[in-house]
Formats: structure tokens, C-alpha cells, sequence
């Protein structure tokens, strides 16, 4: 146990890589597991104008490689791997990650996010990554002049279908019921975008397909009226899945305590977990703001109350 990490952060979104420099600037020497998709959600939007200190906004990718270097700069570790397992029973807490290194850390800062939620149709596995898509920002550009569905009622599935109106020729909302939860800003930017229409009391039974020159692809998706029973086949070119995110918290379960959806549980006014010397941060413990600056917020949060931790509990 030759060496022990001050910090140990496992996520490298805007919470991580907060949580990072404020941890980095205090002599910490934080290391991050920066997981399968360095950067976070935020690598996969366009653009982002409500960053304060971008008058003119930001793309994500830039954002977060911006938040890396000055991250960098003040000396934190950087690791594109991800913490396979965790023994929260006693300091220093024991990590292994995918390369099978074993770490030992004082404190262990989680900003490990969410993720999109999916409809779990077999079909739908099938199609992922043939055109079913459940990120608009990613995929939207294959399909220029072509039609789509995007399924929710939220503002992620309004903020999508907007976006894909850039590239398709039309848009479909598919809503399970006669009212959307979005924001009435972001309902309003959508109804006066005459390159969306919508099938509202409906879902999706199954995505349609079939396979050329050894190729797969969407042609459609079956769609059920909830109110009345009737199905019919909608013909489109691809579906994109916006109804939700869940957090990344599998790697915690029975050990930390979350809410019913798996969310982490954090004291108020603080980043505290049930763990001692464990601390959650952004989108993996906030199912109500998850917004890049709070998430950023709370980052720099966990760090000062690691570095307290560290103070007033040394090993
Ligand atoms: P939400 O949970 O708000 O909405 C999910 C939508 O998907 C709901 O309309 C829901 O239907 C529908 N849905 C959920 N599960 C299913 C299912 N199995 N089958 C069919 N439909 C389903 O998630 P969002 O990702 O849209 O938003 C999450 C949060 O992020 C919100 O607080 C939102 O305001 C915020 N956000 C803000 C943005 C911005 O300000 N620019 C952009 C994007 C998100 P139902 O309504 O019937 O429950």
C-alpha cells in the first residue's frame, strides 16, 4: 500500500474536472479515471450558450478539452480507463480499475453522470447504431434530407428534434401522451418549426428494418395509439430515443445509499455520501438540474470538502 491518492475522481464531465482542479490547485494531486467517454455528455452537444463566460457560447467537445488542459495544467493525472470495483468498508479505500491496477485512495470523489434511458425493445437493440440513435447531435448529420421520429416528451426529445430539423427533411414527435413535460420555451421553439409534426398518445412497439448488401437499416417503426389500440407502420429513416437519462451508479449499489431511480444521496448543503471520505458530484447525484454549470458547481463542492476531509481525518 506504497502509494496512497489524496483524491481519487471517477468521471471526467464538468463535476469531475472541477472536482479536479479545485483538488489539483490544492495540492492534492487528484488522479482521474476519466471512464469510456472522456469529457462526458458534454462531448456529445453542439453547442453550448449558457456556460457563463462565453459570450458568444461554446461547442461541448471544445468546452470539455479546454476544462482538460487547465485541468492538466495544475497537475492532476488523467486516466482514459474505468474503476472496475471498490471497497468502501475502510480507508484508504480500495479501487481496481480495467487495466487491473490497484489504487488505494483517502477520499473518492463520484462524478460518474447519466445516461440516456432506452425503450428496451429487442428491435430497438438491433437497430442501435443502424439508425437508432439516442443522440441527436452525434447522429443527426446521416440524416440530411431524410425523415425521422424522435421519441419523447420532455426537453431533451424538443431540444433533439429541433436540432434534427438542420439535416432531415421532417421530424415526427412521438409522445406517449396528449401533453409534453418540456418547458414551454422549448414546446414553443418546436411548434414554430414547421419541419416537425407529431403522433401524441402513442409509442413505439417496434423498430422495422431490413438488412442490404449484408447492411441494416430503419425503415420504419410500428406505432401503437394508446387511447384507441390501432397500430399502424410509420415509414422513416431513422428513431431517436429522448425520453430521460439514468445515472451510472451500478458500480455503487449496496454500497452507497441512492434514491428509488439510483441516484446517489447527498447530505444537504453538502457532497457528503453515507461513506466517509466519499463524496458524489453532478448529474450522478442531480436528477433535477443537470446542468453543466451546476454540475461544474458541485464539483468544485466536492473538492473542498474532500480537501476538509482530508484536514480533519488523517489517516
Ligand atoms: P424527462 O424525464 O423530463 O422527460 C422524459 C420524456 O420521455 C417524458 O416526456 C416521458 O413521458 C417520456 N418517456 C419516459 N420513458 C418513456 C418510455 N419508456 N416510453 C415512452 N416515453 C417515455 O427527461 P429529459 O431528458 O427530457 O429532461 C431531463 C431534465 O433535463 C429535465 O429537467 C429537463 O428540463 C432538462 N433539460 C433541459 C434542457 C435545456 O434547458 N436546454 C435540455 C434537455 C433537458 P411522460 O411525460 O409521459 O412521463
Amino acid at each position: 500500500m506504497s502509494d496512497i491518492k489524496k483524491v481519487v475522481i471517477i468521471g471526467s464531465g464538468p463535476a469531475g474536472l472541477t472536482a479536479a482542479l479545485y483538488t489539483a490547485r490544492a495540492n492534492l494531486n487528484p488522479l482521474v479515471y476519466e471512464g469510456i467517454q472522456p469529457g462526458g455528455q458534454l462531448t456529445i452537444t453542439t453547442e453550448v450558450e449558457n456556460f457563463p463566460g462565453f459570450e458568444h457560447g461554446i461547442m461541448g467537445p471544445e468546452l470539455m478539452e479546454t476544462m482538460r488542459k487547465q485541468v492538466k495544467r495544475f497537475g492532476a493525472e488523467l486516466l482514459p480507463q474505468e474503476v472496475v470495483s471498490i471497497d468502501f468498508s475502510k480507508r484508504p479505500f480500495r479501487l481496481l480499475d480495467s487495466k487491473k491496477n490497484e489504487i488505494f485512495a483517502e477520499t473518492i470523489i463520484i462524478a460518474t453522470g447519466a445516461k440516456a434511458k432506452l425503450l428496451n425493445l429487442p428491435s430497438e437493440k438491433e437497430y442501435m447504431g443502424y439508425g437508432v440513435s439516442a443522440c441527436a447531435t452525434c447522429d443527426g448529420f446521416f440524416y440530411r434530407g431524410l425523415k425521422v421520429l424522435v421519441v419523447g416528451g420532455g426537453d431533451t426529445a424538443m431540444e433533439e428534434a429541433n436540432f434534427l430539423t438542420k439535416f432531415a427533411s421532417e421530424v415526427v414527435l412521438v409522445h406517449r401522451r396528449n401533453e409534453f413535460r418540456a418547458s414551454k420555451i422549448m414546446q414553443d421553439k418546436v411548434k414554430a418549426n414547421n419541419k416537425v409534426s407529431y403522433l401524441l398518445d402513442s409509442v413505439i412497439e417496434e423498430v422495422v428494418g431490413e438488412t442490404k448488401d449484408g447492411k441494416k437499416y430503419v425503415t420504419g417503426a410500428k406505432i401503437k395509439n394508446v387511447k384507441t389500440g390501432e397500430t399502424s407502420l410509420i415509414k422513416c429513416d431513422g428513431i431517436f430515443m429522448a425520453i430521460g437519462h439514468e445515472p451510472n451508479t451500478t458500480l455503487f449499489k449496496g454500497a452507497l445509499d441512492m434514491d428509488e431511480t439510483g441516484y446517489i444521496i447527498t447530505k444537504p448543503k453538502s457532497t457528503a455520501t453515507n461513506v466517509p471520505g466519499v463524496f458524489a458530484c453532478g448529474d450522478v447525484q442531480d436528477h433535477y438540474y443537470r446542468q453543466a454549470i451546476t454540475a461544474a458547481g458541485s464539483g468544485c463542492m466536492s473538492a473542498i470538502d474532500a480537501e476538509r476531509f482530508i484536514d480533519h481525518n488523517p489517516l
